[in-house]
């Protein structure tokens, strides 16, 4: 079953250059899909058309089989985590990870449930009534976690997510990310510019270079490739 759908799909900025120019590419239910590329190729402007916070140029874009070019991001039911994490500092992590969910009106008993569960299975129980800035990087960046992770959406699109942390750090939310898309049943979208991070995460890789897809495949075989 696919989850998203690229059909054509270009992308430019001041209508003369593209950003990505007539990608096709279909991601299943439950596949962790990364994407890989260097800096500039378009990793980031393809997550946001995705997530409706870019204008799509040409093409169609499918989400659960139905054309999602113009619908609303607040409709497209997917979840999505920063580079910069993108906390409130003013707000506890409680209030952090709730945000979206009182935005979307889902009623304060089933907020609290998916609080709970969501701050145990991340770690995070002891730290609710905390600040921001009275957090660590990995603390900060399991809050980013865990607003994606209650907002129980099905497709969860991840921009560079690690790449604030230092190296032991993020070789353990590697782990952490790859259990947890596990555990959900989550599809996901993965962008990164660490070749160990899509090798080891990924069930398939996208490069992308200059807009255009270089390769796609499993990991095995884009490791075989001359
Ligand atoms: P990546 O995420 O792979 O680093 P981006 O998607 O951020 O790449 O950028 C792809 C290209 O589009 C770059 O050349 C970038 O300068 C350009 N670009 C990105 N955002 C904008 C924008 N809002 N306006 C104009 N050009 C942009
Ligand atoms: P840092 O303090 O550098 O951000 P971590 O975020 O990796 O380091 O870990 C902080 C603490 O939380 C550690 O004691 C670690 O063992 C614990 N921890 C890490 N991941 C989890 C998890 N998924 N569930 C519960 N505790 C965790």
């Amino acid at each position: 079953m696919k989850q998203v759908e690229l059909i054509d799909i270009s992308k430019s900025y001041d209508k003369q250059t593209n950003v990505l120019n007539e990608m096709n590419l279909s991601i299943n239910k439950g596949e962790f899909f990364v994407l890989v590329g260097p800096s500039g190729c378009g990793k980031s402007t393809l997550l946001r058309m995705i997530a409706g916070l870019e204008e799509i140029t040409g093409g169609v874009l499918k989400l659960n089989g139905e054309v999602a070019n113009h619908l609303p991001p607040k409709n497209r039911n997917l979840s999505m985590v920063f580079q910069n994490y993108a906390l409130y500092p003013h707000l506890t992590v409680e209030q952090n990870i709730l945000f979206g969910l009182d935005v979307k009106k889902v009623n304060k008993k089933e907020q609290k449930r998916r609080l709970l569960e969501t701050a145990e299975m991340i770690g995070l129980s002891e730290l609710l009534k905390r600040k921001p800035k009275e957090l660590s990087g990995g603390q900060r960046q399991r809050v980013a976690l865990a607003r994606s992770v209650v907002s129980e959406a099905p497709l969860c699109l991840m921009d560079e997510p690690l790449s604030n942390l230092d190296a032991k750090l993020r070789a353990h939310m590697r782990v952490e990310i790859r259990r947890l898309q596990r555990k959900l049943g989550l599809t996901m979208i993965y962008v990164t510019h660490d070749q160990v991070e899509a090798m080891t995460m990924g069930d398939r890789i996208m490069v992308l270079n200059d807009g255009k897809v270089q390769q796609v495949g499993e990991p095995i075989t884009l490791y075989n490739e001359p």
